[in-house]
């Protein structure tokens, strides 16, 4: 995957490690569909690294919050609580289900969930609350896992963009994913780690664990073979990704300081630029840069879309925020959801790849404060 030494791109895989040498391994040992010895080794790893007792691979990350809500048991007319502002796969997951996906408004501050807003849509209905951390940002895990508790609810978290944050709970750091029932991962090409394609769940649940191995292959009984005594699904990573995954996991550390870098250093050539504003997080987090985020609005002079486009026009990659779910056409609501619609509107992603250095920062940074100039 060449790309042209003009372009900064907004996401770029960091491929340095093990990589290549567990991959020939995978192939050489002739295990390249979802058995061999790295998809138990990257599962265990994971497992460790995120503290759980149990994780459980997938082909993806959206698979893997179908393949986490499905064991739980969450069914048609149930109610699941999700943040309005997510990448569409959280809330295609539920609707997977045939659940119906409670839409929430987020926080102006922090970009998750409002937590006033998500204890009044609990109705009698309601069985889970997915929560997302996005872009890296923890949600304030303390507050929600005393609602669910308090109602009787399941919590499913969507830790995609999110591998290693971490909340301090009962006076504990723990790892995102780690909390909840169930936590997902996605290791897609763009990611904090990735496989190319794939994901994970983690658990500390270990009949839950179970019940995912076996609807994951087909609901299979793993002591009859090829009887199936439910209907399951082809959700399997391969031994090829889990090798890329195992290389990857080794080296979490320095990618997670190598992307703090780059939030650091963002953060220091964009300070005095007006208009220009970071999340504001009044909970105790350790977040994580999966691509990092900023808000524009006045005074700032020219508006996100216009941004974006002058910093394309100078090899820039950059992406806006995501649509708020409640305006796109297979989840239209008339609810109104003020402060999604407007960090949707003004959240941009800046470059954030493995590939970037100092001068590329400063170089977008001086595009970003040469409008104020004008
Ligand atoms: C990337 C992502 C997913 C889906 O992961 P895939 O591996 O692309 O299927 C789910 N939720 C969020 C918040 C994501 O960012």
């Amino acid at each position: 995957m060449k790309k042209s030494k003009s372009i900064i791109p907004i996401a770029y895989p960091d491929f340095s490690g093990n990589e290549k040498l567990y991959l020939n391994k995978a192939l050489e040992s002739s295990w390249i569909s979802s058995k061999g010895e790295f998809i138990d080794k990257f599962e265990n790893d994971f497992a460790k690294y995120i503290g759980t007792k149990h994780a459980v691979s997938t082909s993806n990350g959206t698979v893997s919050l179908h393949l986490a809500l499905e064991a739980l048991g969450i069914k048609e007319n149930d109610e699941v609580i999700v943040p309005n502002l997510t990448f569409v796969a959280s809330v295609n997951s539920i609707h997977y289900t045939n659940a119906i996906p409670v839409l929430v408004d987020i926080n102006k501050e922090n970009w998750n969930m409002d937590i006033n807003k998500l204890i009044k849509s609990i109705t009698t209905k309601t069985r889970a609350i997915m929560v997302v951390h996005l872009y890296g940002i923890p949600s304030d895990m303390s507050k929600i896992m005393e609602i669910a508790y308090k109602n009787n609810l399941l919590i499913i978290e969507d830790a995609a963009e999110s591998h290693g944050a971490e909340v301090l709970i009962n006076s504990t750091w723990k790892k995102v994913g780690a909390i909840g029932d169930a936590g997902c991962f996605s290791f897609y090409g763009n990611k904090i780690l990735t496989t190319g394609e794939g994901g994970m769940v983690v658990t500390n649940d270990k009949k839950l664990a179970s019940k995912m191995r076996m609807l994951r292959d087909h609901g299979q009984d793993p002591k009859r073979r090829y009887y199936h005594p439910v209907i399951g699904y082809n959700y399997r990573m391969t031994n090829l990704q889990a090798a890329i995954g195992t290389a990857q996991l080794e080296k979490i550390n320095s990618l997670l300081s190598f992307k703090n870098k780059i939030s650091v250093l963002y953060k220091k050539y964009l300070m005095d630029v007006p208009g220009i504003i970071s999340p504001d997080i009044n909970y105790e987090v350790k977040s994580v840069c999966w691509l990092y985020s900023i808000l524009l609005d006045t005074p700032y002079p020219i508006s996100r879309d216009e941004l974006m486009k002058k910093l394309k026009n100078k090899g820039v990659e950059t992406r806006p925020f995501f649509w708020p779910i409640s305006a796109l056409p297979p989840y239209k609501s008339d609810k109104e959801f003020p402060n999604s619609e407007y960090i949707s509107d003004h959240g941009l992603n800046l470059p954030s790849g493995y590939n970037l250095t100092e001068k590329d920062i400063k170089y977008i940074c001086d595009i970003i404060k040469n409008e104020i100039k004008n």
